[in-house]
């Protein structure tokens, strides 16, 4: 009993960073809902990696929507992602 309440716990926690930065570009977009926004929102004020992929994710996505034809190719947070990987490891 004491495992499963710890893990109905867990999962009601707050999210991780995998999770903030999945949901971040939902996030942008107003896409989620209070519980979740507030959840992301309460991460990224103390988690730097996370708010630095939020605001990088934040300039490209308004970057693309200034150019209307243009549309987010296909894994690009993914390499948003791999970029602050990259600068963190440096
Ligand atoms: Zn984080």
């Amino acid at each position: 009993m004491e495992r499963i309440l710890g893990i109905f716990k867990r999962r009601n926690s707050e999210p991780d960073c995998e999770e903030v930065q999945n949901l971040s570009s939902d996030f942008l977009d107003d896409d989620l809902d209070v519980r979740t926004r507030q959840q992301v929102d309460a991460h990224t004020a103390w988690c730097a990696p996370c708010s630095a992929f939020m605001n990088t994710l934040r300039a490209t996505v308004g970057l693309l929507r200034s150019t209307p034809k243009q549309r987010a190719p296909s894994g690009f947070e993914r390499r948003v992602r791999d970029q602050i990987e990259k600068e963190r490891s440096a």
